[in-house]
């Protein structure tokens, strides 16, 4: 007398294109969080954005917390 027997296998398969598009929000964020000195807000207004440093001065505390270096 035969058996069959089934057997299951659950693949995730996590495309690509999200990794990737992960990947760019993930560099972004890091940027704006640790690295940005106003080089963001340069775009829209110009030098005056590397004297103000609204975004240095958002995310400092969390700069320290995190070791990032910054002054
Ligand atoms: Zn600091």
């Amino acid at each position: 007398m035969s058996q069959s027997r089934q057997i299951n296998v659950s693949k995730t398969d996590v495309p690509i294109i999200a990794i990737v598009a992960l990947a760019i929000v993930f560099a972004a964020g890091l940027f704006v969080v640790g690295f940005d000195q106003g080089h963001i807000f340069s775009v829209a207004f110009g030098e005056q954005a590397f004297e103000d440093l609204y975004i240095h001065e958002l995310t400092h505390d969390m700069r320290h917390a995190a070791g990032f270096p910054c002054h």
